[in-house]
């Protein structure tokens, strides 16, 4: 089935690659795999593609020397594949109507012809897609998908781990991520990296016991979405934002100073301040209090994220609808 150049691949790969995958650096091991399938089966290019439920759209977690691409769920070649669950040989894929070239378009690239393989979950659902593009010598045939079915399984599992993992850290209310998530951040650019600044912020809706008892627990769940949301669109791309649990949120900012970080906060208590959140015929409004902290390397991630609370405790104590550094 394999070539011998194909069963070297595979070999040296395999001892990488277990490695890798248990360590759940994922990116790394879908570059691999994205060599392997274009070795297995001549093709200049390969990419993987994730299917986004949330936003109804297909997008490539690892495409080989380019950047991310987005298209419409159900778009091109590949969303045929998917939406079908149906291998794909195209070896003259602009006179296919199915064809989407408006990646193309967006790549600079030309696409002569096209395999795409569906990628199943353990459950058997459609997950993704394993794309090659462009057989270097001929066309493609179907031994070139008997060929990649190995890496395709193997993307399979990989996209499910990450699937989990990604359902696993997501807060289900408002979409940021949860406790767990906060964890793994602080676990991987805060603990690892202690000879830069980093800083925590907690913050936690004021008097919202009396808001649910005043609007009804749906309201409040809305004004929960609203500050995720505000949260959410303020931050820098490098800084995190979890639920804590309740109405309480956490901020971790890297290489950021005390200063800087309380600017961000007062920045966004003046924001949810001043914004109203729209439920049902209502026009909602919350203010929040907001505990700065640097974060110090001697002390575990407990007794940063405590002696954050302790600010965020001085704030409510002051008078709620502030930030305490
Ligand atoms: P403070 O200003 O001191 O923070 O007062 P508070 O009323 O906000 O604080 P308290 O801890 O007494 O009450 C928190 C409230 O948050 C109680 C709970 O009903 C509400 N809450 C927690 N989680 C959720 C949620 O998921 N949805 C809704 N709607 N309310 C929640
Ligand atoms: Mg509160
Ligand atoms: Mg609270």
């Amino acid at each position: 089935m394999f070539n011998s150049k194909a069963k070297a691949a595979l070999r040296a790969i395999d001892e990488q690659m277990t490695a890798l995958y248990q360590e759940k650096r994922y990116s790394q091991t879908l570059a691999i795999l994205n060599d392997l399938g274009r070795k297995l089966i001549n093709s200049d290019r390969c990419s993987f593609w994730c299917v986004d439920e949330k936003n109804d759209t297909l997008w490539t977690m690892e495409a080989h020397n380019v950047e991310k691409i987005v298209i419409p769920k159900g778009s091109g070649l590949v969303g045929y594949a998917i939406d079908y669950n149906e291998v794909l040989i195209v070896n003259k894929p602009y006179k296919d109507s199915r064809f989407n070239a408006e990646v193309d378009k967006q790549t600079g690239y030309k696409t002569k012809s096209i395999l795409v393989m569906p990628v199943t979950n353990s459950k058997n659902q459609v997950i993704g897609a394993y794309q090659a593009i462009n057989k270097r010598h001929g066309k493609f045939k179907q031994t070139d998908v008997k060929s990649l079915m190995l890496p395709a399984v193997m993307l399979g599992k990989i996209l499910e781990s990450q699937l989990l993992y990604n359902s696993a850290v997501e807060d289900q209310l408002t979409g940021l991520k949860n406790r767990r998530g906060f964890y793994d951040f602080y676990e991987t650019y805060i603990s690892s990296n202690e000879y830069h600044k980093h800083c925590v912020i907690m913050c936690d809706i004021d008097f919202f016991k009396k808001f649910n008892d005043t609007y009804g627990h749906n309201a409040g769940d809305a004004v929960l979405r609203h500050v995720a949301n505000v949260f959410h669109s303020n931050i820098r791309v490098d800084d995190g934002v979890f639920r804590w649990g309740g109405e309480e949120f956490i901020f971790l900012l890297p290489h950021t100073d005390l200063d800087t970080a309380a600017g961000l906060a007062e920045k966004l208590r003046k924001t949810i301040e001043e914004s109203v959140c729209r439920f049902e015929d209502l026009e909602l409004r919350v203010t929040m209090s907001f505990g700065v902290h640097t974060i110090s390397p001697t002390l575990n991630v407990e007794d940063n994220v405590k002696a954050a609370d302790e600010k965020l405790y001085q704030a409510k104590e002051n008078g709620r609808n502030q930030v305490r550094k």
